[in-house]
């Protein structure tokens, strides 16, 4: 998709002026039933930007492949010029003084930045409806949810409204919306892109990760987003060109690809076992090689992720106290006490509010060592399982999501039901290796996705991988 844009405008097929308005009427058309975009920026800066590159083309110079491609990124993003909620009313008037680094580095590849995407408060959700603004629809069915919490970014994608995206992988952001919304949702290894300006959410589990129509667009923001950053002391120091040798020669016939037993068992809906299985045989029938494997602690990732995120939760959220990112609006305030409970009280919705107490429970004198320090023990076993099984086979399968996505309101009153949508997603935040999320198959026009995780930094491969795999499955 990228690839074909950029053509489109270096054989002036197309302007960068014409490209921007067109996808400007998209949002104008489509927007008011989606709900997709929290803001977007004005039409006139828009535009500005797209002539200049315009006037490149023009003069005969080359421009980069990204240059003049406009995008969204999910509002817990920082970028300039722009209010960033993360989806909530403490933050609704927030404009920050600098820029996220992922925001930055596109902008600096000229790629046009439209507009702020909706999603759960503070990214604690799993289908936008957590927005302290509103919820968004998913654009395959508009009765149901686009899944979250990047399901703004996702809508948007899926629509067509932007060619891509970023969202935020904390356990499933990313992949469950991608799987919700039919398109590719790429989560990379943890630390290999900045999370400098991402407001945080769980810090040792966020990750900036792209929503795309294709595996090739999402290597190709990857590619611009990744690498390390004196601003963000987790990011790390890996060449680009990782293995490159080694991606030249993938082939699937040479590969083993493992399915974890405990991932399609209880919880796993029928419709979506079949489809995947169907899936993996079509993968088989490449010559890849399938083995089932055992994951046996990943029973445990979903409880050990939901103590460790609200864990981190509490300590992060903390700093919003009505004073340094401006509050709640026309409160009546006694003193600085009153002041804190208030903007707090009211700023945060009912499951920040939740998660925030239980992390304070999970990590106070008495209960850390049953919940928190358990839970970091669980999160090392895990980790060792994962390393164990990335011996045997060269990727894992599973399902991304254990449902189809679910009506509007149907799992709001229900947290439980709710948390079990990141069943799947969550290991790959806990170990921190990449996985992707790839459309393959359909139900009643309801998107299906199969999950493809990798061992930790094996990003390039796993994308090498699912170029092919996407192909195949679909
Ligand atoms: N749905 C998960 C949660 O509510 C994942 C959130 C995320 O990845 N930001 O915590």
């Amino acid at each position: 998709m990228i690839k074909e844009l950029h053509q489109k405008l270096i054989n002036k097929e197309i302007t960068a002026v014409d490209l921007a308005r067109c996808y400007l009427n998209t949002i104008e058309e489509k927007d008011k039933q989606i709900n997709a975009f929290l803001s977007l920026i004005e039409e006139e800066k828009v535009l500005k930007q797209a002539e200049q590159i315009d006037e490149k083309i023009n003069k005969g110079e080359n421009i980069n492949l990204l240059e003049g491609i406009p995008f969204a990124v999910k509002d817990n993003m920082l970028a300039l010029g722009t209010k960033t909620t993360a989806g909530s009313k403490i933050l609704e008037n927030y404009e920050s003084s600098f820029e996220s680094t992922a925001v930055k580095l596109l902008k600096d590849q000229r790629a046009i930045l439209i507009g702020k995407t909706n999603m759960d408060e503070f990214a604690m959700g799993s289908s936008t409806e957590n927005s302290a603004f509103f919820p968004t629809k998913n654009p395959c069915d508009l009765t149901r949810v686009p899944g979250g919490s990047s399901g703004g970014s996702a809508a948007a994608v899926k629509s067509e409204m932007v060619p891509f995206a970023l969202g935020s992988d904390t356990g499933g952001s990313v992949r469950q919306p991608a799987s919700f919304c039919g398109i590719v949702g790429f989560k990379p290894s943890y630390g290999t892109v900045s999370r400098h300006g991402l407001i945080a959410m769980a810090s040792s589990l966020d990750i900036i990760s792209p929503l795309t129509q294709s595996v090739e667009d999402a290597e190709i923001i990857f590619k611009v987003i990744a690498g390390q950053d004196s601003m963000d002391s987790t990011s790390l120091n890996i060449p680009i060109d990782l293995d490159k040798e080694k991606n030249k020669e993938f082939k699937i016939e040479n590969s083993v690809f493992g399915l974890p037993k405990e991932y399609f068992q209880k919880g796993l809906d029928d419709v979506i076992k079949k489809k995947v299985e169907e899936a993996i045989k079509k993968i088989e029938a490449q010559g890849a090689k399938i083995k089932e494997v055992s994951l046996s602690t990943s029973l445990y990732a979903l409880p050990c992720y939901y103590i460790i995120m609200p864990a981190e939760i509490s300590a992060n959220l903390a700093r919003f106290d009505g004073i340094r990112y401006g509050g709640v609006k026309d409160l009546k305030i006694e003193n600085l006490r009153d002041l804190y409970f208030k903007n707090r009280g009211k700023g945060f919705g009912p499951e920040v509010r939740r998660r925030i107490i239980l992390g304070t429970y999970v990590l106070s004198s008495g209960y850390y060592d049953a919940y928190y320090k358990k839970a970091q023990q669980v999160r090392k076993l895990i980790n060792e399982d994962f390393n164990k099984v990335f011996k045997e086979v060269d990727f894992l399968i599973t399902p991304t999501s254990p449902t189809l996505p679910f009506k509007i309101g149907e799992k709001s009153d229900n947290p439980l039901a709710m948390y079990l949508s990141d069943v799947f997603t969550v290991g790959a935040n806990i170990s921190g290796v990449p996985a992707i999320n790839l459309p393959c198959a359909w139900e009643n026009n309801l998107p299906i996705g199969l999950q493809l995780i990798g061992s930790y930094l094996s990003d390039y491969q796993l994308l090498q991988a699912a170029k092919l795999i996407e192909k195949i499955i679909i």
